[in-house]
């Protein structure tokens, strides 16, 4: 049984006071011995949910990580770095990093490992834009997006990462995949693991992110292979982040 896992993505929302608030606000929707939830917040934020979170079963994680260890690479953070603000998770290969700030397979590749060299887990998100699954490609996309991983960082790597399933055409836009289109391509991601490794295959945690609400998350999180969730705009709200967790 995968432990199930629900994680915030606050992009590049709110105020230094507005972060505390948030974070405080969910913390008091949880109780001692939750486990499986996570915000990952903007860089600057960090230190401040660091102490905030410290007692509370709320995890903290970066929305990215720098392609290098250290060194002349302005306005990059390493791992090393978020692995001393306590930071547990970090995105990579988000969308918006892909299509906005030109992350490729091959640097997404080498976060992914950077990442996990320091012991932050790595969230490797995957996903097609619309043209692609009008197009018949999205098995192809998300497939060539693994790869790139796995090709890098070897099977074995996967064991200390999570992957999420974000289709594109439903980031931000209010349209959700429906709870049978994201679990096909789950259980694609899932299969295209065990074809290397099945151990690895059953206990990987594949997140579901794209429009997720306390309205369809039910019905997603009931999926076979859908192990959570990684929520961008709902996750800014205590009240519908907590009702989505609790769907679980
Ligand atoms: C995201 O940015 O990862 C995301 C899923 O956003 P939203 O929930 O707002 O679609």
């Amino acid at each position: 049984m995968r432990q199930s896992l629900i994680m915030g993505n606050w992009k590049m929302n709110g105020s230094r006071e507005s972060a505390k608030s948030l974070a405080t606000a969910i913390m008091a929707g949880l109780k001692e011995g939750d486990t499986g939830i996570a915000a990952c917040v903007p860089y600057v934020y960090l230190a401040d949910l660091q102490e905030l979170t410290a007692n509370s079963p709320l995890a903290v994680g970066a929305q990215n990580v720098a392609d290098q260890e250290s060194g002349a690479y302005t306005g990059e953070i390493s791992s090393t770095m978020l692995k001393e603000l306590g930071c547990e998770y970090a995105l990579v290969g988000h969308s918006e990093r892909r299509s906005y700030y030109g992350d490729t397979d091959e640097s997404v590749a080498t976060r992914f490992c950077e990442a996990q060299k320091n012991g932050v887990t790595p969230v490797l998100c995957i996903g097609e834009t619309l043209e692609e699954r009008e197009a018949n490609k999205t098995f192809d996309v998300v497939n060539t997006q693994l790869d790139a991983v796995i090709e890098k960082a070897g099977i074995e790597a996967l064991k200390n990462s999570v992957i999420a399933y974000e289709p594109v055409w439903a980031i931000g836009t209010g349209v959700t995949a429906s709870d049978e289109q994201a679990q096909e391509v789950h259980k694609a991601i899932r299969e295209r693991i065990a074809a290397k490794d099945q151990t690895i295959a059953e206990s990987i945690q594949i997140l579901y992110g794209g429009s997720m609400k306390p309205a369809n998350a039910k019905g997603l999180l009931a999926m076979a292979d859908i192990d959570g969730g990684l929520i961008g705009g709902a996750s800014l709200d205590a009240e519908s982040f907590l009702a989505i967790y609790q769907s679980v």
